[in-house]
Order: structure tokens, then sequence, then C-alpha cells
């Protein structure tokens, strides 16, 4: 079996009739997720303070709630908050623990949560995000008693919000793919962690299929097999995708089950997040594949 964890909560953070990260990507994806056997779906829960102040600073939490509790406002020029938006990310990082949870009981795991979390920071919110999802997620994991954590960021962006959550700490590992030049500029492959904990891999733009395969074989799987992760957290964006409106990468929802099955050969303790992809058609039809990758 696997596990989907999902909430129609997700739908009430609001961000605007022409924003890209609208209450529709999550609908289209669960929605297509339900015409699928076997598999096993799971409410979240909020994530507690406790848990929200092991990566993000207690001044960051109370300004989000209070923004919400006014009636809404600005993270940054990217990021809005609506009158429900600090209960929403609160369930949406504890949707990612919950996860975590059936995950470490030995079921592969997809949350379908919103808003995103990989760009957020210790002590801001950006780029369309607000709580550290994955990097939550990993020190869920470590409290639960594992002691090796991977994530794999391969939206198409740099997670430099969950690599600055991580890099100090010798049992997380981060590999991320992403474009450069793209938002937001961080990245480098000199950016390796402190403990050489971070593999960053910048890509050009028009990279297509082939060369993110190439990638895999010749520097992800590597990296990730020699850490020897206990669970591995995928920080799934599917804006790589071909159709994605805001990035220039050349993916088919296709190449994103393939992804999949790669990881599987390092360890079937895998925790899938959504974070971006933009093009509903094209977001719902790579997190099905990346499903039917996990139910085989
Ligand atoms: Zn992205």
């Amino acid at each position: 079996m696997v596990a989907v964890v999902y909430s129609d909560e997700f739908l009430k953070h609001i961000t605007g009739r022409v924003h890209p990260e609208s209450p529709a990507r999550v609908q289209v994806c669960a929605e297509s997720l339900r015409e699928l056997p076997s598999l096993h779906w799971l409410a979240p829960r909020p994530a507690t303070m406790t848990e929200l102040t092991w990566v993000h600073k207690l001044e960051y939490i109370n300004l989000v709630a209070a923004m919400a509790q006014r009636g809404g406002g600005r993270l940054d020029a990217d990021t809005p908050v609506s009158p429900a938006s600090y209960e929403v990310a609160l369930l949406s990082a504890g949707a990612w623990l919950v996860g975590m949870e059936r995950v470490l009981a030995g079921e592969p795991t997809l949350v379908i949560a919103r808003p995103p979390g990989h760009h957020a920071r210790p002590s801001t919110g950006m780029g369309f995000c607000i709580f550290g999802n994955a990097a939550l997620a990993a020190y869920f994991a470590l409290h639960q008693g594992c002691q090796r954590v991977a994530i794999l960021d391969w939206d198409v962006h740099h997670g430099n919000g969950t690599q600055e959550m991580v890099q100090a700490d010798s049992r997380i590992a981060f590999c991320s793919l992403h474009q450069d030049p793209a938002y937001p500029g961080t990245g480098a492959a000199t950016e390796r962690g402190d403990h050489g904990n971070v593999l960053n891999l910048p890509l050009a733009p028009g990279s297509d299929g082939a060369v993110y395969r190439q990638v895999f074989t010749n520097q992800v799987e590597p990296f990730l097999r020699a850490f020897a992760p206990e669970v591995l957290i995928i920080s799934a964006g599917f804006d790589a995708n071909r159709a994605d409106p805001l990035a220039q990468m050349l993916l088919e929802p296709a190449d994103y089950g393939y992804f999949t099955e790669r990881c599987r050969t390092l360890t079937d303790h895998i925790l899938v997040g959504l974070e971006g992809g933009y093009d509903l058609g094209a977001t719902r039809d790579s997190i099905v594949a990346v499903a039917k990758a996990l139910l085989v």
C-alpha cells in the first residue's frame, strides 16, 4: 500500500486570482489520485509550535499568525497570507509529519499539501512558501530515532530554505537539482554544507529528460547511496515540466516516474511531498506517474 495525506482545508490558503500557486493545484492532484486503486488516504494534523521551532524562529511563526489574524498581508512580493493561511500552513507542515509517521511504519507516502515549503527560511517566508515542510519532516524523523535522513529536491528552483535549515546537521543530506539561472539565485555547486552533506546540481535552461537521467545516474544516486539514508524525503516540485509557465526545463511527467523508480533502488522508505508545479495538467500527470512508480 501507498498512503496519501490530503485535506480540502488546503484550498483555504488564498493567493489571489492570478497567482500561480493556486488551490486548483492540489485539487487536480487529489482528484486524479482518487482514481488509482490501493491508495490509503489520511488526514493531516497541524504541526505543533514545538515542532515548528525546530526550523523556524518563534518570532516569525507569531508574525505569520498575527498577519493572518488581522486579515492577511504579504511575507514577500510573491507570498500572500490570507485569513486562513496560518492554520492551513500549520496543517501543510503537519501533513508532511503524518506522512513521515507512515513512512517510518513502512508505507511509502505522498503528501498533497499547500502552501509549499522549500523556500521558507528560518525567519522569513518567501517564494510562495510559509513553513519549511521538508526540513521539518527531516527533523521529525530524527526525533523518531532515525540517524540518517536524506532530502532530494527536484523542484526546478533551488530549495534554499531547506538547505539553510539542514546544512549544519551531519545527520541530514540535501541534494537539489535546479535550473540555473533561475529564482532564487542560490544553489551553486560550491555550496556543499558544513559536512559535505549538500549536493547542488545547477542545470542549464532547456535541460531535458536525457540530461536529468544522466545527472541522476552520475551524481544524485552515488551521493545518496554513499550517505545511506534510512529515510528519503522528496521535495517534489513538478515545475521542471516542459509545460510549466515558470521555468524553461523540458521534462515530461513520465520522467518523474523514472526518478521515483531510481529512488526506490536506494530505499523503500520514501516520503514524496508536493512543492511547486504550475501547469495543472502536467503537475497532475506527474504526481500520478510518481504514485504509480511507488505502487509497483
Ligand atoms: Zn519551484
